[in-house]
């Protein structure tokens, strides 16, 4: 990319400066390399415009509310972005959950091209393909840091787009959450014989470790936890984090908030798109999408990271009990996570290709981690 497109903003009116002539000029020099010129009268300044990009609209829905910014909020950044980065000729109108198609159907509406992309948790779609959990992040498994690597550096993108590819989508690292808390309990659970019974609201395979450990899982929308957690239909939730949480007010009706959700260590959200429309799209675009996604990605991380410390200090402030999961629990937990995984590779080739290469890649980096980051927050984080 060159050093004025860098240097553009989307406020920019192009046909204003000598320098943007000068774009324009070589822009269309390089027709051969796929950029499309053309004429257009409609623009807003006066005179004729010479357009020199493809004009390209897509769709894009999230499996998230608006009222979620970290979440829903990485697909705006994205379209602001590509806007942008493209002067204007590429557009993406993005759809909150269930605006256009169900909030879970994100990877179906792209799978068909209803719309052009999505954003949305591939473990969603785990009994379409199991190994799609992975893209996303499972029980035990990889922080955000790690996930991340094992994405650009590890093979694990290459890996996941042969997944994809049988449901017509291309994916791309769509921010991450870090790690998640463990939820909203009505009463303390220090040991593995306080979950016998235990009626939460937890979705995935972090549900079936908690069934192995006795739990009884449900599985609701975010809109229905608070009601059936005040009438006490369920004991427990989990959602997100502090921030996120503190927007549903699980805090008015559930005292103890445990950590570490440990069967989200460092969820990745992905963005999707329909294979048909990127291949369609110009290889300038192509690129400029490619930017943008990482760049929205590393910008929720960031605002996780900047909006949750504040937001549990005022849960905390409010009266909400911090509690951490015990030992015997994270042991039982993570026993029957990697049985569970065990037995899924066993019987699932796909699962087993992923899982494999996965693990080979968790065990080197958490050896890393426990050594570098481990030891510093083992120490640095008790100390305030
Ligand atoms: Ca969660």
């Amino acid at each position: 990319m060159s050093d004025g497109n860098q240097k553009r903003s989307a406020e920019t009116k192009r046909n204003d400066r000598p320098g943007d002539r000068r774009r324009a000029l070589r822009a269309m020099t390089a027709g051969a390399a796929g950029l499309v010129v053309g004429c257009s009268t409609t623009s807003e300044n006066a005179g004729p415009a010479v357009q020199t990009r493809k004009r390209v609209q897509w769709r894009l829905a999230s499996s998230f509310p608006r009222s979620l910014d970290t979440l829903y909020g990485a697909s705006e950044e994205l379209a602001v972005r590509v806007e942008a980065l493209s002067d204007g000729a590429f557009t993406i109108r993005c759809y909150p959950g269930g605006d256009m198609i169900p909030a879970l159907g994100v990877l179906d509406g792209v799978q068909s091209g209803t719309v052009q992309a999505g954003h949305t948790a591939s473990y969603y779609y785990k009994g379409k393909n199991p190994a799609l959990s992975f893209d996303a992040g499972v029980p035990f498994g990889l922080t955000a840091r790690q996930q991340f690597a094992w994405l650009y550096h590890g093979g694990g993108l290459e890996l996941m787009r042969e997944v994809f590819a049988d449901f017509n989508a291309v994916n791309f690292p769509g921010g991450s959450t870090g790690a998640q808390m463990g939820g909203w309990f009505r009463r303390e659970v220090p040991g593995i014989a306080d979950l016998k019974g235990l009626r939460m609201r937890i979705p995935g395979l972090g549900g079936e470790v908690m069934q192995r450990l006795g739990v009884e899982c449900q599985v609701l929308g975010g809109g229905d936890i608070y009601p059936a957690l005040e009438r006490g239909a369920i004991d427990a939730t989990e959602w997100v984090g502090p921030y996120d949480d503190a927007k549903l007010g699980f805090d008015k009706v559930a005292r103890y908030y445990y950590a570490p959700g440990w069967w989200e260590p460092g969820p990745t959200l992905s963005f999707l798109v329909n294979r048909k429309a990127w291949e369609e799209l110009p290889a300038e675009y192509q690129r400029i999408v490619e930017v943008a996604a990482a760049e929205s990605s590393m910008k929720m991380t960031a605002k996780y990271d900047s909006l949750n410390p504040p937001a549990l200090r005022q849960l905390i402030d409010g009266g909400t009990q911090v509690r951490t999961f015990s030992d015997e629990i994270m042991a039982a937990a993570r026993d029957a996570s990697f049985a569970l995984y065990q037995e899924q590779a066993a019987s699932d080739p796909g699962f087993r290709k992923v899982f494999e290469a996965w693990e080979r890649f968790r065990q080197e980096s958490t050896a890393w981690f426990a050594v570098s980051e481990g030891s510093f927050t083992r120490f640095a984080f008790q100390q305030g």
